[in-house]
């Protein structure tokens, strides 16, 4: 793995009708995820996405300076005017003209979790920011180190409130799977684990079941024992959602993978995905003939026997 860092000219992504910033610090993912999205062209990315990772140095500034042009203050660290209304204990931070939201610290196309941050520690320099400008937070990883920074999470979460999904798509009994398509992530039980510790904590916890597999992924068996290994790690939700894979390098990389294990389903995700849709989206004639999205409903159901509430997109 090389890491490389540079100064980004930008961070922070603001999103159309939404109450939530994101940001990432980083650029490629050590990872390397067989179905990343990240990978594909659109996100402009580097050729070596999964070992050489950039990481924007001046991040904690970029933050900084995004959050004093809005209005904000660091209320926690100067003790500084910033304006709060409050429900229950939860601070809600909001600049003069009413403002608020939440900050995303979240994948997307890069895990804030992953190995480089253990040397780098930036994600635990954005979270520094985030409690002392009193926000609440989101972070999405597939890495149990972000236990590391629960001291953290736990001061931001007693004063605005912290959720932390992990994306989980394969249950403990198909580590194998997991070895194949998420070959350097945290394994399933640490990922669950995790979880739990988050949730004995006080912290708001979730998983992201995306993306799942059509004939890999998407069986009674795997589906079942991750949303009973969510409800044993007391999970507040779950949020499944099905595959996109775009063409160019993405479908390049995840179809050799299906050859080399799964040959007998290469021509089927062939076919699939033989549209060449930019989005990655799916052949609705083939998803209809195979009944691609049949795991929604065993979704509901599951969700609905082990008690875990279930979000939809
Ligand atoms: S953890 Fe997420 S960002 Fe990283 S390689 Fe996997 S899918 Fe891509």
């Amino acid at each position: 793995m090389i890491i490389e860092k540079y100064r980004a000219k930008s961070l922070v992504r603001e999103q159309k009708n939404s109450t939530a910033v994101h940001l990432n610090p980083y650029q490629g993912c050590y990872h390397d995820c067989v179905y990343c999205d990240g990978k594909a062209e659109n996100y402009h990315m580097h050729e070596d996405f999964g070992t050489r990772i950039r990481v924007k140095e001046n991040a904690p500034e970029l933050l900084e300076e995004y959050l004093r042009k809005r209005g904000f203050l660091p209320v926690n660290r100067d003790r500084t005017g910033t304006l709060a209304d409050y429900t229950g204990e939860k601070a809600h931070i909001h600049n003069a003209g009413g403002e608020r939201f939440t900050i995303g610290i979240s994948g997307g196309v890069c895990d804030i979790y992953q190995p480089a941050e253990e040397e780098v520690r930036m994600s635990r320099q954005m979270l520094q920011m985030v409690y002392d400008y009193g926000f609440p937070v989101f972070l999405l990883t597939k890495n149990k180190l972000v236990l590391r920074d629960l001291d953290l999470l736990k001061r931001i979460n007693d004063f605005a409130g912290a959720t932390v999904c992990l994306t989980v798509v394969f249950s403990v009994e198909n580590e194998h799977l997991r070895e194949i398509f998420e070959p350097r992530a945290s394994t399933i039980s640490e990922r669950f684990q995790a979880l739990e510790i988050l949730h004995n904590a006080g912290i708001n916890t979730g998983i992201w079941m995306l993306p799942i597999l059509p004939w890999i992924g998407d069986d009674d068996d795997n589906l079942e024992s991750m949303v009973k290994s969510a409800a044993e790690a007391c999970v507040q939700f779950i949020l499944p959602g099905g595959m996109t894979l775009k063409p160019g390098r993405q479908k390049r990389q995840f179809l050799g993978v299906i050859g080399e294990y799964f040959p007998e389903l290469l021509d089927k995700y062939a076919r699939l995905f033989g549209n060449d849709h930019r989005y990655g989206h799916m052949d609705e004639a083939v998803v209809k003939e195979f009944g691609i999205f049949d795991w929604y409903p065993k979704m509901e159901r599951l969700c609905g026997k082990y008690n875990v509430r279930m979000e939809s997109w």
